[in-house]
């Protein structure tokens, strides 16, 4: 069982356009095998002998007959086959050999039937006939009439019918019909060629016939040529392979259906079968010989690699008759052989030979299957019917459901811009909903969010590039540049590439216990993989500040670089707390790279290190306003519930107090009214209830500044650990060396003077005004905690911004670094 679907070149000789072929499901069937015997008036009756079905044949060989005859062990031989025509009337033989093959041949099977045998044997008799005498016409002038009878009787089909004729002689392929007129342009060349829906020969001209008369004609003329070229072209005709080819198309009168069907009969006189030995030919005779033999014994071959399953390869192209058979043989045809044999002692050799064959032959399988096309052009036709229809439908469905003025039609120009500045302005949030017209507009709006995405993916890619160089992982001379930089490790990862990213913010691996020095060469090399061009991780070298430029000198940290350290802080926050090195090793002894690391890098080392303490205490405020805040859910989910409890009793209440009027009220002589006991024990469940809420309550809205202040806490140790981190980056690698000796103790700068570190921390302190400013306006405005909070980190920002212009002043001029760290009041140089 097999389906496929594919489309023909519309340069296929036999169609010349596109055409959609879908081959029907087949059933398996063998290749019908006959043998004829030429009648004779010497049949060894003890040699030759027939089963009683007639479908066997027995050869047996006296020993004395055998001696000179066969050089073979073997004296008796059987032979099954689908029947043996001896005897046989032309009329019989085409009954039992063709009637149905062709009969199926105009339900679109295709359909071959070949003469195999020695020269004389009667194949030309049996498939051409005597051309002389109606009686013995052979099985092509009957195919044709055949035909042509079916063409008559299916007056519901269109039946058209094409001729060709083909001749093989000597591995030259000769068009037989080439003296006829014919419609083929262009080239003549001819050759096999394999289109999906089968084999055809580019070139061989293809006649059509509208009467049982014109094929005949056709048919003649083609003997004729082949008589005229034996003598013109001195061919031998006994050595040549004919193929009749009968092309049906059937298209039906009644349905307007693009379907159709197209099949071809294949009626093949083969060469005769006879060895080379006997013919002991010489010359031209000889080379005539071996062609046949050879594309005789390709068939052969080809047929037996056919008869085995395990087979998955058939030499048809070894020759060019089993290339032009190849799907006449394996195919999905109806293919019945005739062999011919002399039924005469002498040719006993030939005819156990064609025997063999034949039997061979009925052991290979075809899948016999109606051929059906498609008429594009009648296919368009019909679909475009088909889409007028489903149009009025829609229409109608429209006007049923009050839709009116959908329009179906493809959207132009226009309405796409319009679409896509709709989804803009949805992704803007300029609107909230797209309206759903119909699946075409819908369709288009999937299509712009599509587009969008990608416009911004390369907006996006462009403003990194822009910033940072990025690698391609792709680019293998990019990497072993960057490699050979120390940007990529060995095994093509960014340095301090996280999760496989191709490009991120570098985590540094966990410093190792070898002290500073091994850490500050691991920084080193552990540059991040973005070479910034300006700020984080830059790879300015300290001692040459002189000479960058002042952009890519700046030392100040941006806003984004803080929101980017924030946001590693809070991943980390998840860690689990780190082992903290009591001692870290003093400054003097570590080696200076020569070019800073990767901040992030340094960042990690610092948080081990220097900034221990601040990380502990961060880390500490953290999780109790984490858990002040789970505190403050659980109280509101419970508020909730009491709630709703609440409102539950106060139902109940409603109730109860609404039947107790309708009963009539119960009052006591000092006029209270009297309640059941249901009722009051709702009352005061109602009672314990609003106090619960209202304690839950006076709890929730403590904890609430408790976790304000809390928030705070943390907010204030972050902006402290990152201030202190740039702090201790630019001393540790930026700031030149000259200047960290001057400010060191017992450096050039006089005592009492504060190291830098220490200078800037000499203000007042930050929360400490923030405090004494809380103290003083927020009980007057208690909704300003929000702004005052942003105020001060503005500020912190701000002064930190100004610290680091006035130490890369302070580089640049080192003469003076006493008298400006002198004249510049702390206050600006403070940094929290
Ligand atoms: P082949 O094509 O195999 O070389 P032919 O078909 O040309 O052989 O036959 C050789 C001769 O034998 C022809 O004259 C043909 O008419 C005759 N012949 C072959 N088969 C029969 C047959 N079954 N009845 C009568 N004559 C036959
Ligand atoms: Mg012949």
């Amino acid at each position: 069982m097999f389906m496929c679907i594919c489309f023909i070149s519309s340069r296929c000789p036999h169609k010349p356009l596109s055409v959609l072929v879908v081959t029907m499901s087949a059933k398996e069937s063998k290749v019908h095998a006959f043998v004829r015997v030429k009648p004779t008036a010497n049949f060894p009756q003890d040699m030759i002998k027939y089963g009683p079905d007639n479908k066997s044949i027995d050869i047996y060989i006296r020993r004395d007959v055998k001696k000179g005859v066969v050089n073979n062990k073997q004296t008796d031989w059987s032979f099954k086959l689908d029947g043996v025509l001896h005897n046989a009337s032309q009329d019989s033989v085409y009954d039992a050999v063709a009637r149905d093959l062709v009969s199926q041949a105009l339900d679109g099977y295709n359909g071959t039937i070949m003469c195999y045998g020695q020269t004389g044997a009667g194949k030309t008799y049996t498939m051409t006939g005597a051309t002389e005498n109606y009686k013995h016409r052979g099985i092509i002038p009957r195919a044709i009439q055949q035909v042509f009878r079916a063409v008559e009787e299916h007056i519901d089909q269109s039946i058209t019918v094409r001729i060709s004729y083909l001749e093989i002689y000597n591995e030259t392929l000769f068009d037989l019909l080439s003296t006829m007129p014919h419609d083929m342009s262009g080239d003549t060349h001819m050759a096999v060629v394999e289109y999906p829906q089968g084999v055809f020969v580019k070139g061989l001209s293809m006649h059509p016939a509208s009467h049982e008369e014109d094929a005949l004609n056709l048919l003649f003329e083609g003997e004729t040529n082949r008589i005229i070229g034996e003598h013109t072209l001195n061919k031998n005709s006994s050595r040549s392979h004919c193929i009749f080819t009968i092309y049906i198309e059937s298209h039906s009168r009644i349905l307007s259906d693009a379907k159709y069907t197209a099949s071809k009969i294949n009626l093949v006189d083969l060469a005769g079968s006879e060895r080379l030995g006997k013919t002991g030919s010489e010359g031209q005779v000889l080379k005539e010989a071996t062609y046949i033999n050879k594309s005789l014994s390709f068939l052969e071959q080809a047929i037996i690699a056919l008869a085995d399953r395990k087979r998955d390869h058939v030499p048809f192209r070894q020759s060019k008759l089993t290339h032009a058979l190849k799907d006449s043989l394996g195919g999905n045809c109806n293919t019945v052989l005739v062999a011919n044999i002399y039924g005469e002692a002498v040719q006993i050799e030939e005819t156990l030979s064609s025997l063999r064959f034949a039997t061979r032959m009925k052991w290979v399988t075809t899948e016999p299957a109606i051929n059906e096309k498609y008429d594009p052009e009648r296919m368009v036709k019909n679909l475009e019917k088909e889409i007028v229809l489903l149009k009025q439908e829609l229409a109608m469905h429209d006007s049923l459901v009050n839709r009116s003025l959908v329009n179906y039609d493809p959207l132009n120009e226009i309405q796409i811009a319009e679409i896509n500045s709709q989804v803009r302005r949805y992704l803007e949030g300029a609107t909230d909903d797209i309206d759903i017209m119909n699946i075409r507009q819908i369709q288009e709006v999937f299509n712009q969010f599509k587009v969008i995405l990608s416009q911004q993916e390369q907006e996006v890619e462009a403003r990194l590039r822009n910033k940072y160089t990025l690698i391609d992982k792709g680019d293998f001379a990019a990497i072993t540049a960057a490699q050979k930089a120390g940007l990529v490790d060995a095994e093509g990862h960014l340095v301090g590439e996280v999760d496989g990213q191709g490009f991120g913010i570098g985590v540094a691996p966990l410093s190792k216990p070898g002290g500073k020095k091994v850490k500050a060469k691991k920084a080193k090399e552990q540059l991040s993989p973005i070479t910034r061009k300006e700020g984080l991780g830059s790879p300015v070298l300290g001692k040459d500040l002189d000479s960058v430029s002042p952009s890519r000198s700046q030392l100040v940290t941006s806003a984004k670089d803080l929101d980017v350290k924030e946001g590693l802080i809070r991943e980390q926050d998840a860690a689990s707390i780190e082992t903290h090195r009591s001692e870290s090793v003093p400054k003097e002894e570590s080696h200076r790279p020569s070019s800073p690391p990767a901040k992030l890098v340094a960042f990690e080392e610092f948080k081990n290190e220097r900034g221990s303490e601040i990380n502990r205490i961060f880390k500490e405020n953290k999780a109790i306003l984490s858990d002040r805040k789970k505190k403050a859910s659980e109280i509101t989910h419970r508020l909730n519930l009491i709630k709703q409890e609440m409102d539950i009793t106060k139902q109940a209440l409603g109730a109860q107090k609404k039947e107790r009027e309708e009963q009539g009220e119960y009052v006591n002589e000092e006029g209270q009214i009297i309640i059941d006991e249901e009722e009051f024990l709702l009352v005061m469940k109602l009672k314990d209830l609003k106090k619960q809420y209202r304690c839950d309550f006076d709890e929730l809205r403590d904890l609430k500044a408790e976790v304000q202040y809390c928030q705070h806490l943390v907010d204030q140790c972050r902006n402290r650990l990152i201030s202190e981190f740039e702090i201790w980056y630019n001393e540790s690698f930026l700031i030149p060396e000259d200047v960290q000796e001057a400010i060191k103790p017992g450096g050039n700068i006089r005592p009492g003077m504060i190291p830098m570190n220490r200078v800037l921390c000499l203000d007042e302190d930050e929360q400490e005004r923030f405090d004494r400013l809380q103290g003083e306006v927020l009980p007057a405005c208690p909704d300003s905690t929000s702004f005052y909070n942003a105020k001060m980190k503005t500020d912190q920002k701000h002064k930190y911004f100004r610290a680091m212009a006035a130490l890369q002043q302070m580089h640049k001029k080192p003469g003076l670094i006493t008298a400006t760290v002198k004249n510049k009041p702390p206050a600006a140089l403070h940094v929290i």
